[in-house]
Formats: structure tokens, C-alpha cells, sequence
């Protein structure tokens, strides 16, 4: 449901003790980039200022999250759940959300949208071992490290060319087999993806 100044009191306040978990939601992103508590006082200013502003339970007194840092988090709509007890609050940061610095409290957030690639380098390990006659990734790999670099190389002109002159599924394939020998070359050179991550993650988190 739409929680709106009028709907306010439709909330599960005394199951909660006054007191709603509310999830921040990056509306660009949809990264989930902190949790806090809301009495009523802190939602009735978050829907009118349009500001985040939770209860802080160590400084017992509302908080407007980024009253000191200028980091405010601007509230774009804010949802409640099936049985009314926590709250969804899409929002657009004005800066780092974490006061470490990061976009998000949680900053592993890429974990979820790399998925498919983690599990992909999974499967390219297990391939180290496999024998070449039977699977293309060992195959490539027993060729040795210029073979695999070169093929990088290849794929990375490939999906250039397929950009400017081909069609979009030619250009999606490319790319596709751009990911796939990156991630054999990176499994060669005993590099985790998660490593290349983090490189991105820094910089994104330092924006
Ligand atoms: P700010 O609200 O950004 O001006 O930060 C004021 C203070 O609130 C900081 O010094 C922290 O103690 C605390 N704080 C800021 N951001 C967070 C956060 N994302 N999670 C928990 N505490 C925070
Ligand atoms: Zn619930
Ligand atoms: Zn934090
Ligand atoms: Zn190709």
C-alpha cells in the first residue's frame, strides 16, 4: 500500500512499538542503501519534507539523514507491507548514504545483479580439471595464457564491430562471448571476479 499523510494511522504502530523498520531503496538502482526506524513523528516529516528522517534510538530524538553531512536521501514514494508493519521508502541519495562513505550500508550491494556471472565463473573453475575432447572452456585454457589473451582481444573488437555495424542480437552475442572469455582469462590467471568487482564498487561507492 501507498502510505500517505492520510493513511498514516492504518500502520501497525503499537504491534511495532511505535517504532517501523523502514528499507531505503536507491529509486535509480532499486540497490538497497540503509534500514532505520521510524516512529510516527519521523514519517509524518519524511512524507512532508520529502527527506528521510527516521527516530534515532541512540540519540533518542527524529534524525533527518543528512542533517549534518548534507547527504540527504529524497523521498520519492514510500510503500508498507502486506501486514503494515515496516516500510519501503524509494528514494534519490544526495550523496553517500553510508557515513563511511559508501553509496549504500551495504556496499556488497552488486552481489545480486553480478549473480549470473558468479555463477558462470563457477562453472569455467570447474572446467580447469575437466579434459579438453570434452569441454571448449578446458580446451581453450590448456592452450595457455596468449591463446586465451588474444581470444579477449578478438571478442573486445568483435562486439566493436558488431556496435557500429551489425544488429543488436550479433551485438548482445559479442558481448556475451566478451564476458565468457574474460572470465576463462581471469580464471587462468587465478583472478576472482569479485576482485574486479570491488574495483568498480570503489569507485561507484566513491562516486
Ligand atoms: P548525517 O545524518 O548524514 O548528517 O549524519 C549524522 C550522523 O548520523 C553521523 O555522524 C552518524 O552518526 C549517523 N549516520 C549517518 N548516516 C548513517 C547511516 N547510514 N546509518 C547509521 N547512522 C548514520
Ligand atoms: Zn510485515
Ligand atoms: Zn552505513
Ligand atoms: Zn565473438
Amino acid at each position: 500500500m501507498l502510505v500517505t499523510l492520510e493513511n498514516i494511522d492504518k500502520l501497525a504502530w503499537e504491534k511495532m512499538d511505535n517504532l517501523l523498520p523502514a528499507i531505503i531503496q536507491d529509486g535509480a538502482t532499486g540497490s538497497v542503501l540503509m534500514q532505520g526506524f521510524m516512529n510516527k513523528e519521523a514519517l509524518r516529516a519524511t512524507l512532508t519534507n520529502k527527506k528521510a528522517t527516521f527516530f534515532s534510538r541512540s540519540k533518542q530524538r527524529l534524525w533527518v539523514k543528512g542533517e549534518t553531512s548534507d547527504n540527504f536521501l529524497m523521498v520519492n514514494q514510500v510503500l508498507t507491507d502486506c501486514d503494515y508493519d515496516s516500510l519501503l521508502i524509494n528514494a534519490t541519495p544526495k550523496g553517500p548514504t553510508c557515513h563511511l562513505g559508501f553509496r549504500s550500508c551495504f556496499p556488497e550491494e552488486s552481489l545480486t545483479q553480478q549473480n549470473f556471472l558468479s555463477q558462470l565463473e563457477q562453472v569455467i573453475a570447474s572446467r580447469k580439471t575437466s579434459s579438453a575432447e570434452e569441454s571448449y572452456t578446458a580446451a581453450l585454457m590448456a592452450k595457455g595464457l596468449n591463446k586465451v589473451a588474444q581470444k579477449v582481444g578478438e571478442e573486445g573488437v568483435e562486439v566493436a564491430l558488431a556496435a557500429v555495424s551489425e544488429t543488436k542480437e550479433d551485438l548482445l552475442g559479442e558481448c556475451a562471448d566478451l564476458f565468457f572469455h574474460t572470465l576463462v582469462l581471469l580464471q587462468h590467471k587465478d583472478i576472482a571476479l569479485n576482485e574486479v568487482m570491488a574495483v568498480l564498487q570503489e569507485r561507484h561507492n566513491k562516486q
